[in-house]
């Protein structure tokens, strides 16, 4: 495949990370050490919700309830991504107006990122890995679509991103380079839909996240190429806490 030349921004990447360079922002990692998910909520005050909240996310999908859910309306087009390296995965930004409507609620596509393995479980199996679409409302509550990805054939649509996978801090444009997010989603859009958190700190909860049924393929090059940056990125599995885990017929 011909890709376009590398050429543009290679500057210093996410306010998150620059934050995190100036000691602003605790450090936290996905190792089993003191800045581990168990100690996350001990890092920093903003991070209590990650040891007191009752909606934490991942959670394993199981006894879902069949429900009218409302058709998740993908308005995404073709867009120039920037592709982030942030030090806890590999993020694309993309510009505004790629939008996603659910019921009366109106999201606009902010980032997607990946977790190795993935972050959802069903029924106890987690997937190679996952893809989370990250929304914003109109109302400024967040909509997270997650994608289980399994390991299979190549995937054209991720083959950008996946050719070009900064090195920490780093945050790429590549000239003439366009993703179309619509191409990257399942062809069923069937979900389960629960209320959850960030994955990450500070776990902010209040999420609604949309897990998307049928999983898609990537390459297993494709998938080596992330667990080379990324071995192990996924938050342990919470508690679901009485939480209605809805299904769409
Ligand atoms: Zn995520």
């Amino acid at each position: 495949m011909n890709l376009p030349k590398l050429s543009l921004t290679v500057a210093l990447a996410a306010a998150g990370f620059a934050a995190q360079a100036q000691g602003h922002a605790a450090h936290w990692n996905y190792a089993h050490g003191h800045e581990g998910p168990a100690h996350w909520a001990e890092l920093d005050h903003a991070f209590e919700s990650c040891a007191k909240g009752a909606n934490q996310s991942p959670i394993d999908i199981r006894k879902a309830v069949k429900a009218d859910l409302p058709t998740l309306q993908f308005g995404y087009a073709e867009a120039v991504p920037t592709i982030v390296n942030n030090g806890h995965t590999i993020q694309v930004n993309l510009p505004a107006g790629l939008t996603l409507r659910v019921g009366d609620t109106t999201y606009e596509l902010l980032q997607f990122h990946f977790h190795s393995p993935s972050e959802e479980a069903l029924s106890g199996k987690r997937a190679a890995m996952d893809a989370h679409f990250v929304h914003k409302s109109t109302g400024g509550e967040l909509g997270v679509v997650a994608i289980l990805i399994q390991s299979g054939k190549n995937n054209a649509a991720y083959a950008p991103v996946f050719a070009h996978l900064p090195r920490q801090g780093e945050s790429i444009q590549v000239e003439g380079l366009k993703l179309n997010p619509a191409a990257m989603l399942p062809t069923d859009k069937g979900y389960y839909a629960f209320e959850g958190s960030l994955t990450t700190p500070p776990c902010s909860e209040g999420v609604n996240w949309m897990v998307m049924k049928q999983p898609i393929t990537l390459g297993a090059a494709q998938i080596k190429a992330f667990r080379r940056l990324f071995n192990a990125n996924a938050r342990p599995i919470q508690p679901q806490n009485g939480r209605v885990i809805r299904e769409s017929n």
